[in-house]
Formats: structure tokens, sequence, C-alpha cells
């Protein structure tokens, strides 16, 4: 970065040094911080977000995609005020309204979801999904794939970008905890699996059959590595024939590739669906959805009746646990309802995808002038900028492209008011304009001529 631009966010640096003090690493997920010091942001209005020196940025970070109206839209707004301000309360720790109108709407978009649950988190969701579907099939292991990132706890934080040399191979690869501290438990009871590969996925997974009660996936790997059609149709009869309960996690997918997330795109059927970001409308939360004979599990009412059944003990199941204090909270179904209703509306979320889809044409050809070979990859609103000349279908492809030449552009990006955190993908909202493309291709421009002289 120039010395220039050093100086435009000198208050941020003050700031991430102050903070370090008192909070490790001045910041409150590891995501968050990038060399020398992350840029620390005050405001945030429709496409833009303003830091604390007041530089103004085009922001595509919409926090890891969250935000799908950007930032503070006026009638999400209004309807967190007006569920707070009329309703007297923010929360009420029982049932409410909200919760079946939004559990209606998602069952009506979702093809794989009879059934809701609420929860905090995308975490939280892939969390409950995978002990649902243990529950269910009585089996103890998992599988998941190499890269594909459910959140950070130790039973699915294993090999989303591994060491490659502690992988094991491509076509077999091994699970590798992402911190330390981990329990060897849950490195034991994980199955690896490569990503768009279906004969190693099949040996794997006909192998461990026995043991694994499901195979959880995000249906595009970071959103922006799609599951390959015949793949992921493949994919699906063979966990259906195998008696592993599929699980799609479209905590980033949802509402970003279509209103039915990643299963309507490709019109696949899961068993269970995890759903966050952009569900909340802007506040923390989390949804588990699915088939009912499964998510019946979690009805207190039917797990009492199950543990009563009887004396006959090969009956009886353990009852299942699934709480929350904020669980459904009143303000964040309200953020999530009023966005659903903005992207339905005018067809507002059609508009955006043909907005990415200009932006990425553009990009790509732009690139391509300047000598430098780049896919836009991804899919509805989200995409990611990869220098590369060559197919990109797993993390380990992803991590043969030119990091170093990306990361170059993305700090000269920054400078020119463009945020996206460095090397993250780009997530696109109802919320950017023209005006905003416009500016965003003219500052990679700029940003290119500044890498390549
Ligand atoms: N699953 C996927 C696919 C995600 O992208 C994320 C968050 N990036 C999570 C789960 C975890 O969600 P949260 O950060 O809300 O816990």
């Amino acid at each position: 970065k120039s010395a220039a631009f050093s100086d435009k966010i000198k208050t941020s640096r003050l700031m991430h040094e102050e903070a370090s003090e008192v909070i490790p690493g001045g910041v409150t997920a590891n995501i968050k911080y990038f060399a020398p010091h992350p840029i620390v942001m005050e405001e945030g209005h429709g496409s833009k977000l303003y830091d604390v020196d007041g530089n103004e940025y085009i922001d595509y970070l919409m926090c890891y995609g969250a935000l799908m109206t950007g930032h503070g839209h006026p009638e999400v707004f209004s309807a967190v005020t007006e569920q707070m301000y009329s309703k007297g309360t923010t929360i009420f720790g029982t049932p409410h309204k909200l919760e079946v109108d939004l559990a209606k709407k998602l069952v009506s978009l979702y093809p794989g979801i009879d059934q809701v649950r609420y929860c905090n988190s995308g975490m939280e969701a892939t969390l409950l999904a995978v002990r649902l579907a243990s529950a269910y099939t009585g089996k103890k292991k998992l599988a998941k794939f190499e890269g594909h990132y459910h959140g950070g706890y130790d039973q699915v934080l294993l090999s989303v970008n591994p060491e490659e040399s502690k992988a094991g191979s491509s076509s077999s690869p091994t699970p590798v905890p992402e911190s330390s501290g981990m329990s060897d438990y849950h490195t034991e009871h994980t199955i690896m699996l490569p990503f768009n590969d279906i004969e190693s996925c099949e040996k794997i997974l006909r192998t461990h059959a026995d043991d694994i009660s499901a195979l959880i996936m995000e249906p595009v790997q970071g959103g922006f590595i799609p599951a390959e059609k015949e793949f992921i149709t493949k994919l699906r009869a063979l966990t259906h024939e195998l008696g592993i309960l599929l699980i799609f996690d479209e905590v980033k997918t949802g509402f970003r590739l279509a209103l039915g997330g990643a299963q309507e795109m490709y019109g696949i059927l899961p068993d269970l669906t995890t759903l966050g970001k952009v569900l909340g409308g802007g506040f923390p939360v989390g949804a588990l959805g699915g088939r009912r004979d499964i998510m019946e599990l979690c009805s207190p009412a039917a797990s009492k009746d199950i543990l009563t059944a009887g004396d006959d003990n090969q009956n009886k199941r353990e009852a299942f646990f699934h709480s929350g204090t904020y669980n459904g909270h009143p303000t964040t179904l309200a953020a999530g309802l009023a966005t659903i209703h903005l992207l339905e509306k005018h067809h507002n979320l059609d508009k955006t995808f043909q907005k990415t889809e200009y932006l990425k044409k553009e990009l790509e050809k732009m690139y391509y002038s300047a000598g430098i070979p780049m896919t836009a990859m991804g899919e509805g609103t989200i995409f990611n900028i990869v220098v590369t000349d060559k197919p990109i279908k797993n993390l380990r492809q992803m991590n043969q492209s030119n990091t170093e030449l990306r990361k170059a552009i993305d700090y000269e990006l920054l400078d020119l008011g463009i945020y996206s955190k460095p090397l993250n993908r780009y997530s696109v909202s109802t919320a950017h304009d023209e005006k905003d493309l416009d500016k965003t291709l003219q500052a990679h421009y700029d940003a290119l001529q500044r890498v390549t002289n």
C-alpha cells in the first residue's frame, strides 16, 4: 500500500493500537484482521461504508454477504423500530407471531424445508443440523468436504484451508484441525471428501456408509465454486441410497443465488438446510429447516411421547435438545421478513443478478485486456476474482491461483475507495447502483495500471 494511503487511514491505525490493548489482535473475529491493520468503520449507508478518517468506500464485503439490501435500508429499519416501539419490548422469551410468519415464508421458498427452528448464528444452525442427523440416523460420523466452512466449532472446523502437506492426497483427503486446542474425537469421527470428484466420493462414502449420519456441504463452495450439476445430482442419489442425510449449508447461498437458495437453483432436495446471514436482515441469526419427519424430533411433545411410549426399550429414544434464550428474536425476524419482502418486490433480486453479471463480464474483459488471466467466478449475487487461466473446481485448485497479484490489486482498490477485505469474495446488494458499478470498474482499471506498471 502506498504511503499516501497509510496517511489516509491513520486514525484506523491509532484505534487499532488502542483496541489491541483490550481486545486480542484488536479484532473480535479473526477474519476481521488484515495486515498491517484493519480499517475501522464508522458509518454505513446503502452501498457505502465510511471509515473513522472520513474515507468513503463502495462496500462489497456487505458483512460477508449478510447485507442483501445494503446498509440501513429504510424499510428494514422501520420494520425493526415498529417491532420494538409499537410492541413495547425487544424480546418476549415466548412464542410470537413473527416466528410463524417467517417459518411459513421459508417453507414456501425452500423446497427442502417443511419445518423450521431458529437460532442465532449460522454456526449454531449447522451444529443443530449435525446433531439432529445423528439423532435421526443413530450414526456417529460426519462427512464433509475439504475447503467447506460451516462454523468455528470442533466438529466442522476441519480442513477448511489446510496445509496441503498435512491434508493427504487430493482424491482421499484427511481431516486437519484448523485451530489449536481442538478435540481429537472429531478428527477421528470425520470423513473428509474431495469436492467435485464423484468417483472418489462414492468410494469413500460406500466404505463408511454404516457410520456416516450426514454429509454436510456448501452447494457452492465459498459462494463461488459451484458443485457441478452432475456431481451434486449423483451425490444426492448416492446419499439417499446409503441412508446418509444430505445437509445443504445455505448460510452463504440462501437468498443470494435464488430466493430459495442453491436448492432452487440446482433443483435438488436436501434433507436438511441451514440458513443465516441474509435471513437476519443485518441482525444475528441462524435457522435449520428440513424434512418434517426429521425436524419433528426437535419437538418436546414428540420426544416426551417417545420417552413414555411403553416398556419396550427398543422403542425408546432419548429426547432431542435444542434451546436458546434469543432464538426467534422478534427484532431479527422483523428485519429478516422485511428483507425477503424487499427482494421479492419489483424483481429486486433479479435486478441484482443482472448487475452482478454485468460487473463480472466487464471485469473479465478488462483483466484480459491488461494481460491478466482472470475469471470472475460465482453464482447469483456472489463472485470472486480468481487470477488464473485454469479451471477451478475445488480448494486445491483455488490455492494454485495467483493470490499475490490478487492481494496487490485489493490493497490498491482500498486506496481507490473499493472495500472488500483482501482476497475476500464480492457480495453485491440491491443498494449497488449503476454509478457504483461504473466507479468500481474505473477503480479496477486504475488498480491494474498501478500493479502492472
Ligand atoms: N456456514 C457457512 C456456509 C458460512 O458461510 C458461515 C459464515 N461465513 C457459517 C456457516 C457460520 O455462520 P456464522 O458466522 O453466522 O456463525
